[in-house]
């Protein structure tokens, strides 16, 4: 197994007149570069972003990029330049010796309002046995409508920030109940997401993804995810999905950048059906698509 690499942004804001190549710096990874005050450490308080690498490709780098400018924007951090933040992931990536990467993206407030940035990139994990064996859900109530984006803009509903610690106490939840996974509802009944994925349910011809207006992340697996499921003749659909309707669905699935796609297998403890051909389907269709390079990727490479 090699060694992660890192690459520090400084600084990742725009509006910086030092040439990028001045601002990217190769790290150790093994030596700290945050500091104990940082806002990211004492607050949790940044944004992130996840990508899979396959054979030197980001997968959908621009899509990730400009998210992570949405959630940016979401805390009120200064504008990123993202064209710093594009070189640093290809860095990362070329001074990686595996074939099959996992690149994270870190943004912190930082210290005296100076947000702190990286790239690390590490070998991906393997997921195979998960893809194959699917997993055990537990539904678990968020504690907000799924209007929360509109109403509560505050709570920072379908950013991707670095307060994580909700998402993995529902996944410790999840283990006590005698689950491995968790697909968190609003108080007003519907399907959100899970803790590091989204949902994706068919029911019969079509195949059906909360829409992103409900407070959740806009996933950028379930797109490629419905790209496949609509070119094997499946209507696609974004739209609210009632928790009870999942009961009557025909194959429920977790989709993310890291673990590309899990089969349900039980829900709440009732077994759900699971189609493996369809299941090989979607997991070579996301696969493909990783292969393939992004278009701001391949001009800024
Ligand atoms: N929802 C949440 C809360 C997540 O953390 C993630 C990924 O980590 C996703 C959805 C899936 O997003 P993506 O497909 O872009 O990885």
């Amino acid at each position: 197994m090699t060694h992660p690499t890192l690459v520090v942004i400084d600084p990742v804001t725009a509006g910086s007149r030092r040439p990028i190549a001045q601002r990217l710096r190769r790290h150790d990874p093994t030596v700290p570069v945050v500091r104990v005050d940082d806002a990211g450490i004492t607050r949790g308080d940044g944004v992130f972003e996840s990508l899979p690498v396959v054979h030197g490709h980001p997968h959908a780098l621009d899509v990730h990029l400009a998210r992570l400018q949405r959630s940016a924007a979401q805390l009120d951090l200064p504008e990123l330049d993202l064209t710093a933040v594009d070189a640093a992931v290809w860095y990362a990536i070329e001074l990686h010796e595996d074939s099959e990467l996992l690149v994270k993206i870190v943004v912190t407030r930082g210290v005296d309002h100076n947000p702190t940035a990286w790239v690390h990139a590490c070998a991906a994990p393997d997921y195979t046995s998960q893809q194959r064996e699917g997993v055990r859900a537990v539904t678990l109530d968020r504690g907000y409508r799924a209007d929360v984006a509109r109403t509560s803009p505050w709570l920072l509903a379908g950013a991707k920030t670095l307060s994580y610690a909700i998402h993995t106490a529902a996944l410790r939840e999840a283990g006590r109940r005698g689950a491995d996974e968790v697909i968190f509802v609003s108080t007003d009944g519907f399907v959100l997401e899970g803790p590091t994925s989204s949902v994706i349910a068919r029911f019969g011809p079509v195949c059906a993804t909360p829409a992103t207006d409900q407070g959740i992340l806009a996933g950028t697996t379930q797109i490629t995810a419905r790209e496949v499921f609509a070119s094997h003749g499946y209507d696609t659909v974004e739209r609210p999905i009632p928790r009870d309707t999942l009961d009557r669905c025909d194959g429920l699935w977790l989709v993310s950048s890291g673990r590309k796609a899990v089969p349900v297998v039980e829900l709440d403890g009732r077994p759900l059906p699971v189609d493996r051909d369809l299941t090989d389907v979607l997991l070579r269709g996301l696969t493909d698509a990783t292969h393939a390079a992004s278009p701001l990727a391949v001009g800024s490479g």
